[in-house]
């Protein structure tokens, strides 16, 4: 398979806004769960850019459980983070959900992102695929590591070797946490396979009080980065308030990831 180390031995390095995903230095991605407006949105973009990170994430189309839940702003949202990139020079990243919708979210991000609810939507990867953006797929809910790559694998086959992986906690039995942040996995990929491999602390762990922990654990794995979940009131944000962080938090976990990326 194309995603395979046999078939290509050296780590795939992925360029976006002058960072090198997969390079030596760790990637910070932060940003709100959900897009909420356009002060709010620029707000964590300084403080992203502040700290020292990398890209900003931000949801517009969101994939809720529930159908009476905020479903985002979509391309209203999606101007929103353009903006806020004009202002910061910061690379953003959102996710896309329908296959229809990959050349209008394409025009907008420099990251696609395929959620987890998604990982097996077969004629959507085809597309992101085809659209020749980088990507980020995150892991199923109940995928296997074999599962994963083979969906990688049909990014790849549409000729975009820009793919990076993105482990974001599966479930288990435990009910104390939201989801299980697969640790095994990240050295499991990185032996399997040349693509990058980041890190969900927020949505692996769900609760803010132990993404700190879990974002260091992942970079001492080997994870090449780390996304985030970050608002200036998390309490007040729209979505997954329960596991976002605030700016202070986010600066002391930037301090903690890059000490720890330096010694592994
Ligand atoms: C998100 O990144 O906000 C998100 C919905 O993540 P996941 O697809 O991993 O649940
Ligand atoms: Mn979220």
């Amino acid at each position: 398979p194309l995603t395979s180390r046999e078939f290509h031995p050296e780590n795939t390095l992925i360029e976006v806004g002058g960072h090198v995903i997969g390079g030596d230095e760790p990637t910070i991605m932060a940003g709100p769960c959900s897009i909420e407006s356009l002060e709010n949105i620029i707000e964590i973009a300084e403080a992203v850019k502040k700290a020292g990170g990398h890209v900003l994430r931000g949801g517009a189309f969101k994939p809720r459980s529930s159908p009476y839940s905020f479903q985002g702003h979509g391309e209203e949202g999606l101007k929103m983070m353009a903006l806020a990139r004009e202002k910061t020079g910061l690379p953003i990243i959102s996710e896309v959900m329908e296959p229809e919708k990959v050349a209008l979210v394409a025009e907008y991000v420099d990251i696609l992102q395929i959620g987890a609810r998604n990982m097996q939507n077969y004629p959507l990867l085809r597309e992101v695929g085809k659209s020749g953006k980088p990507v980020m797929l995150k892991r199923g809910l109940s995928a296997t590591i074999e599962e994963w790559l083979m969906s990688a694998e049909y990014v790849l086959a549409q000729d975009n070797p820009n793919v990076m992986l993105c482990e974001r906690g599966i479930r288990t039995y435990e009910t104390a946490t939201r989801n299980t942040l697969d640790l095994n996995a990240v050295p499991v990929v990185q032996h399997l396979s040349h693509l990058p491999v980041i890190v969900d602390p927020s949505h692996g762990v769900g609760k803010s009080q132990y993404v700190n922990a879990m974002a260091r654990a992942g970079i001492a794995a080997g994870a090449t980065g780390v996304i985030v979940e970050i608002h200036p009131d998390p309490a007040k944000a729209w979505s997954d308030a329960a596991q976002t962080i605030d700016f202070d938090q986010f600066n002391q976990m930037v301090d903690d990831v890059n000490r720890i990326a330096a010694a592994v």
